[in-house]
């Protein structure tokens, strides 16, 4: 099955807004023909500087300009980093993903660290993300180099909606340190936040824009905003589990070899909620007591939840060798844009029936 690029808005929307009961079974069908069901990527988020951030995100406690009660630090050497990466990976996560509040990388000797720190990680055989804010084409060659398996670079919402939540830099940079990220090997991760303020639209918006990528990234978080209290976005509503199943459950339909992670905002979830999220294709988590710096539910918890639900952690870069395979049968058949399997006949019977429930509401 070849993968759609050309998605619109309003396709997305629909989408979305299916009965909750048909998304999750178009998204599960969806997620069996990619991926194993019973498998769950799980990552360890670090921060290696944390505050101090001269930008405005809406949410962000890092930003300097709000006055949360986060400790800001500066960054961390290399050895903090291997500590901290053996732990992650004893306790079963195969990635480690190190943030840094800057604006944008600086060459100079912090990013130079940054450099060691990566090849420290891949020493010890496991995945190496980051994500470091805006980077150009040459630093993000330069981790490559050193071994860089993905960069995270969050859209965050839509287009529209981005200067609601962030003006200190615009959607175009977002997407030029993405292209930059394409130039090279390293794989792409990049999602968003719904909560803000956003309306549906929004949330179609932001997944036009990452399904429109090609090819789309490799793995797409999803959080649901957690208010953090002196940011602006500190009275915002939190979103119902009902949500971030549509959202997941849409982002596997729309990018269907994408690794869906589940991201932050999960103590705010039920174990039955998280498990209706690995239905609608989920695949990934962060591990840890903390994303960054808001709250995530302890490793052994997670552990638990696995057990119970049967779910299997996935090897060190297990995913980019199947999808390798399955972009290579892509390009074989030449299908950019093609239709979906599940709209294609013999998965009709599902579009038959929402016609004729049409039909008995009217
Ligand atoms: S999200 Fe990143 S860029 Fe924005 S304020 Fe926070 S640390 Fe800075």
């Amino acid at each position: 099955m070849a993968t759609k690029h050309n998605w619109t808005k309003e396709e997305i929307l629909e989408i979305y807004n299916k009965p909750l009961m048909q998304l999750l079974y178009d998204a599960a069908t969806v997620h069996r023909e990619f991926h194993d069901p019973n498998t769950v990527q799980v990552s360890t988020l670090l921060s290696i500087k944390t505050g101090g951030c001269p930008e405005d995100c809406g949410y962000c406690p890092q930003a300097a300009r709000y006055h949360t009660d986060l400790e800001g630090n500066e960054l961390m050497s290399v050895n903090q980093v291997k500590a901290q990466a053996l732990r992650a990976k004893s306790s079963g996560s195969s990635r480690v993903c190190m943030g840094a509040a800057w604006r944008n990388v600086k060459d100079g000797p912090e990013f130079d660290n940054v450099l060691e720190m990566v090849r420290t990680i891949n020493k010890l055989d496991m995945e190496v993300c980051c994500t470091l804010g805006m980077l150009t084409e040459n630093q993000a060659k330069r981790l490559e180099e050193a071994g860089l398996y993905a960069y995270n670079h969050n859209l965050d919402t839509s287009e529209e909606y981005y200067k609601e939540v962030i003006s200190t830099r615009g959607y175009e940079d977002r997407l030029e340190t993405l292209d930059n990220v394409r130039k090279t090997n390293v794989t792409v991760c990049s999602g968003g936040i719904i909560g803000m303020g956003e309306k549906a639209e929004d949330r179609a918006g932001m997944l036009v824009s990452l399904a429109r990528l090609s090819p789309q990234p490799e793995s797409v978080p999803i959080n649901a905003l957690v208010p953090v209290e002196g940011t602006p976005l500190e009275e915002q509503q939190k979103v119902s589990i009902w949500e971030m199943v549509r959202m997941v459950a849409t982002t596997r339909i729309v990018m269907p070899q994408t690794q869906v992670r589940l991201s932050a905002g999960r103590t705010d979830m039920s174990r039955e909620g998280q498990a209706m999220c690995f239905l609608a294709g989920a695949n990934s988590i962060f591990a840890g007591d903390k994303l960054l710096t808001t709250p995530n539910p302890d490793v052994n918890e997670d552990m638990l939840m696995f057990k119970e639900l049967g779910l299997n952690v996935q090897k060190p870069f297990e995913k980019h060798e199947q999808r390798k395979t399955v972009e290579k049968e892509d390009s074989k058949i030449g299908a950019l844009g093609e239709k979906p399997k599940w709209t294609r006949p013999g998965h009709q019977i599902d579009r038959n029936l929402e016609a004729q429930n049409k039909k008995v509401k009217a």
